[in-house]
């Protein structure tokens, strides 16, 4: 085992060290050569160091370099060299965080981790939480709690019975809902389609003016950070006028939930502690390895109601108990890793790291502005929409930036015009990073 990890350790500065001097995107070579992991399964075993070569050797090349410093596709963070580091020493570990039983340390770190997270994002003191592994579980999770509520308090008790038979739930949606709560709706059994979508302005935000008549028996799902532009729905404005008709609030915060964290940014995110449940992400903006989700709420209650387990075996007192607040029962102790990240930045640290990605994209947008390309959208967090002329010719670009390799940026129709994405979101982006990302920009529009 110990000539492995250190093997394993070399391998891993290595790639982190030729990240800089490579392209972004993978080579058509290194896509080609996967093909070499094709065949059938080996019938004997052999040595883990020809397993860890061969992973290095064709799977190193075929990555895309998102660990480093110009990736600014999707909404991407890198992974902070303490939590890269924690990882690597939690699967030695090798925890089933799941129970109290089984990781101490798993369930510590977790609640310290989740204070710590209630304490930058302002929410209740007695708000509860899962680790999750994603936004989109963390969607799912938030709305199986809101589910629960809104039915136990008609006397339907839905984790026994289901829906069918159960009073109806209506489900509030703005027009710019992000994907993957349209799977969440799914999942829970509300709906991707049966809902009421309620318009949005230029910058994706719900006009409030437009939602539809709520009661106690309404979810409404707001938005913290729009995918494309950034923009917030108006949670305090919304959170007032609907919950005190009984409805359950949720945001999806998956990145823009870190605002609140930032002084200089909070404002678009005030409000939303008056907001019922909460879904982000901490392999986003947080910068920790894949997969890490974080659901949140203020009715702990609801949330464990609607994903506990009981069974005689599985007794074990008082303690929270980390499975009953999270779909998977088995997991791996994905809360040390955010627990490393928040202990290293500590306050400072993250407020630095959210506000100074921010003004990375604000950079890219005046770069590209001073340029004659048109942004799309008012740059007030990590996102920047660009448009170089015709969809032909924006989607033309995109595949130059991406083919050259200096930096990678992805592609969106946002409110019917297209356009090129630049979402910053990693710790390791410098403004030399985004200086020379936009001179390959540039040179591919003008190309
Ligand atoms: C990324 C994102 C999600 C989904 O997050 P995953 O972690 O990929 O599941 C949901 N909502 C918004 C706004 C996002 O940006």
């Amino acid at each position: 085992m110990s000539d492995l990890l250190d093997d394993a350790s070399g391998r891993a500065r290595r790639y982190l060290a030729a990240l800089d001097s490579r392209a972004v995107a993978p080579s058509p070579e290194a896509l080609a050569a996967l093909a070499r992991f094709d065949g059938p399964l080996p019938e004997r075993a052999s040595s883990p160091d020809r397993v860890l070569a061969e992973l290095d050797e064709l799977g190193s090349p075929a990555t895309v370099a998102s660990a480093g410093r110009r990736y600014f596709g999707f909404v991407t963070g890198g992974s902070l060299p303490v939590t890269v580091a924690a990882s690597w020493l939690a699967s030695a570990w090798d925890q089933n965080a799941g129970l109290v039983a089984c990781s101490p340390i798993g369930a510590k770190l977790e609640q310290v981790a989740l204070d710590w997270l209630k304490d930058l994002f302002h929410l209740p003191r007695d708000s509860g939480g899962g680790f999750v592994t994603s936004a989109t579980a963390a969607n799912f999770s938030a709305l199986a709690a809101a589910r629960h509520a809104l039915l136990a308090r008609a006397g339907w008790d839905v984790e026994a019975q289901g829906l069918f038979g159960a009073p109806p739930i209506t489900v509030v949606v703005g027009e710019e809902v992000h994907a993957s709560v349209q799977k969440a709706l799914s999942m829970v059994g509300l709906g991707r389609e049966r809902v009421a979508r309620v318009p949005c302005d230029a910058q994706g935000r719900m006009l409030r003016e437009k939602m539809p008549p709520i009661t106690e028996r309404t979810i409404v799902c707001l938005q913290a950070g729009n995918v494309n532009t950034g923009a917030f729905d108006p949670v305090a404005e919304i959170c007032e006028h609907v919950r005190s008709r009984g409805a359950w609030v949720h945001v999806d915060g998956a990145f823009g939930l870190w605002a609140a964290a930032a002084p200089a940014r909070a404002h678009l995110a005030s409000g939303i502690e008056n907001a019922d449940s909460w879904a982000t992400d901490a392999h986003k903006w947080l910068n920790v390895p894949y997969d890490s989700g974080l659901v949140l709420t203020r009715h702990a209650d609801s949330l464990r109601a609607a994903l506990s387990v009981g069974a005689a075996y599985l007794a074990q007192g008082e303690a929270r108990i980390p499975y009953q607040y999270t779909p998977d029962f088995s997991r791996r102790a994905r809360g040390v890793e955010v627990w490393a990240a928040l202990r290293q930045l500590g306050r400072a640290g993250l407020e630095d790291l959210i506000e100074r990605t921010c003004r990375l994209a604000e950079a890219f947008a005046a770069g590209l502005s001073r340029k004659g390309f048109p942004v799309l959208n008012d740059v007030v967090l990590n996102q920047v929409l660009v448009s170089f002329g015709s969809p032909e010719r924006t989607r033309e670009v995109i595949a130059r930036v991406q083919s050259e390799g200096t930096c990678w940026c992805g592609g969106t129709i946002w409110q019917g015009h297209t356009a090129m994405r630049i979402s910053v979101s990693s710790w390791a982006t410098t403004e030399a990073d985004v200086d020379r990302s936009l001179a390959a920009i540039v040179r591919a529009a003008e190309a």
